[in-house]
């Protein structure tokens, strides 16, 4: 119809009256048409038929107004049959075209996927390259940190070696004496910094591997607290503590960490807080431990709190910018709290107080917990000599200095010491049938390294010695998986301390120490290595007040010792000179002397008022 009509009216073709009417008009003329040659057919065989004109004529009429009224009929039918199959049709189209609809959306919401798939596969795409370009950043900066801490320890080993050496010496003049001092003092905040460096980059890269054990929480706690309420108290501040109801007999914990995080909290604390309290609240149930850290000092700006976790962070109140500090403490803190699974937060109101809280799990255990090494380790300053036969130590090491330092510690002890200046030379006297019981060997040589000196000993059947040490400049080395299954404890890193090789050798050779002869043994007291000269007057001086200075000392609080040390001037004239002398100690910072003078006591606990060294 469109071909035969103006397209004027092509619109109204679509509708479904027209295609209604369209149909029927089609259905009309076929069926008029065979109704038509039907009719035709019989009206001839009517003319046939032997009849009269009329009658035949009458017939004709009957035939046509039925062949009328069955086209009618017909016609009828078909239209209501025309009217449904419009219909059919016409909602058959509608479902299709409502169809055709779904399925073009659906293919568009197909391509949009696709698409933001292409873009979130390249934005991790982007991320992955991101990731492994800050991962080789981070193992670069780690690589970086252990080669300067190398760098930066190996020297000074030997100045702080030497210089310890060197204070020993009781001809010195007192500016060189001073001198020495300075040297040792400079060296030990270095160290310090590159400790606290190196700490966060071994926790960084996973390298710093927690020694979980059996822990006195009670014996800690009352530990810590006894030596802030003594720093507390002589900055005028109330120190208050409050634990739990029930006490655990043992808990799950690297004990040494837990102490640094708490010294550290607590430091802070006290060192922030100019007037009020500060206290120590532990709650520990069902096996988790929270320790809360308040104090009534300066506060810290809401903005601030999160940024004094960063490294070398600190806050910009006026305590801060006056009070030293490196910045590292908090994050190493966080950082270790984490390590152990726990968390460390902060909360504080300018001008009222801060509170740190530390949240740790720290199971319960029915184990005794082992006591402490520290007294042990300060008993190992007093050595001069051990029980039994003599030893012989093998130091393998390039460095002169290194070995000279070994060598004029242990000689003095009664160890035989041999020096090897490098692998070659150390198999070389091994093959001559050298026989040490301890081998002390530098990692780090030229030519053949100490990993390879050691395989090479051990392919000559040399394996084990009864005490093998690495030492390593290196700090990163300690933990490292290696050929012959060093335990980690068998690594010392340099700079090593002369306590720290005593007691590796006491454990490993099970040596018997002995001890100054004014000193007290272990098993009565700690021990010195500076005694007090015995020809001084022999006045004495309470157990109470040698503890208090003790305490004092060993925390380096240099205000709180000498203002303690001028009150007992006061109660207790016959002393003064003495007390005089340690006061100037102090004023040098030489409280690792002083507390070795104030250590070797009587019976008692007193202590004769002699002139120490
Ligand atoms: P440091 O104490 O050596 O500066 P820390 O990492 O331990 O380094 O602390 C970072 C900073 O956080 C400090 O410099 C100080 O500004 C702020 N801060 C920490 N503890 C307290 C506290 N108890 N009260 C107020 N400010 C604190």
């Amino acid at each position: 119809l469109q071909r035969l009509t103006p397209r004027a009216i092509w619109p109204y073709l679509d509708g479904g009256l027209a295609h209604y009417l369209l149909l029927i008009l089609v259905v009309a003329l076929l069926l008029a048409g065979l109704l038509g040659l039907l009719y035709r057919q019989e009206a001839s065989e009517l003319a046939n038929l032997p009849a009269t004109p009329e009658s035949l004529a009458a017939l004709a009429q009957a035939l046509r107004s039925s062949y009328a009224r069955v086209y009618v009929a017909l016609l009828l039918a078909f239209g209501i049959v025309a009217w449904w199959l419009v219909l059919t049709h016409r909602s058959r189209t509608v479902a299709q075209q409502e169809s055709n609809r779904q399925t073009g959306l659906l293919l568009q919401e197909i391509e949009s996927h696709r698409h933001t798939d292409l873009q979130l596969q390249q934005a991790r795409q982007v991320a992955e390259a991101a990731r492994a370009q800050a991962d080789q950043a981070n193992q670069a900066k780690t690589r970086y940190i252990s080669n300067i801490s190398h760098e930066l320890r190996t020297p000074l080993n030997s100045i702080l070696g030497y210089a310890q050496l060197l204070q020993q010496d009781g001809e010195l003049g007192p500016e060189r004496a001073h001198a020495i001092r300075v040297i040792l003092r400079g060296g030990e905040h270095l160290l310090s910094l590159i400790e606290g460096t190196l700490d966060i980059a071994r926790i960084e890269s996973g390298k710093l591997a927690l020694q979980q054990g059996p822990v006195d929480l009670r014996a800690l706690l009352q530990e810590v607290t006894q030596m802030f309420e003594l720093q507390a108290a002589a900055k005028g501040l109330r120190f208050g503590f409050d634990g739990p109801e029930f006490w655990p007999q043992a808990v799950r914990a690297d004990e040494k960490r837990l102490r640094q995080i708490l010294i550290n909290l607590l430091g802070n604390a006290v060192k922030f807080t100019a007037r009020g309290q500060v206290r120590l609240v532990l709650r520990h149930v069902r096996q988790m431990a929270t320790f809360e850290i308040i104090d009534t000092g300066p506060g810290i700006a809401a903005a601030e709190l999160q940024r004094i976790f960063e490294p070398f962070a600190r806050a910009s109140s006026a305590a801060s910018s006056v009070t030293p500090g490196s910045g590292l403490g908090l994050t190493i803190a966080r950082m270790l709290a984490e390590l152990m699974g726990g968390e460390l937060g902060a909360s504080s109101e300018p001008g009222v107080g801060t509170t740190f809280r530390l949240r740790l799990f720290l199971p319960e255990l029915n184990t005794a917990p082992e006591p402490s090494t520290r007294l042990q380790a300060d008993a190992l300053a007093a050595v001069v000599g051990y029980e039994g036969p003599r030893r012989h130590v093998l130091v393998v090491d390039n460095e002169e200095a290194d070995r000279q330092l070994q060598r004029r510690w242990l000689e003095p002890l009664g160890f035989a010491v041999s020096q090897a200046t490098h692998g070659e030379d150390a198999l070389q006297q091994l093959e001559a049938g050298l026989r040490p019981d301890v081998i002390c060997m530098d990692l780090a040589m030229p030519g053949m390294d100490g990993w390879e000196t050691l395989r090479r000993i051990q392919t000559l059947g040399l394996l084990p010695v009864p005490a093998l040490a690495v030492v390593s400049a290196n700090a990163f080395d300690r933990g490292l998986d290696n050929d012959i299954d060093l335990p980690p404890e068998d690594f010392l890193v340099k700079p090593v301390r002369r306590q720290e090789l005593l007691h590796w050798l006491q454990l490993r050779l099970g040596l018997r120490w002995r001890y100054r002869a004014t000193a007290p043994t272990p098993a009565s007291g700690r021990m010195s290595d500076t005694a007090p000269a015995s020809d001084g007057p022999q006045q004495a001086l309470p157990p109470e007040a040698v503890e208090a200075l003790l305490d004092l000392a060993r925390l380096g609080y240099y205000r709180g010792f000498v203002k303690r040390a001028e009150a007992l001037q006061d109660s207790h004239p016959e002393c003064a000179p003495w007390l005089a002398q340690l006061q100037a100690m102090a004023r040098e910072f030489r409280f690792e002397s002083i507390v070795a003078a104030l250590e070797p006591r009587g019976q008692a606990g007193e202590i004769t008022c002699t002139t120490p060294r």
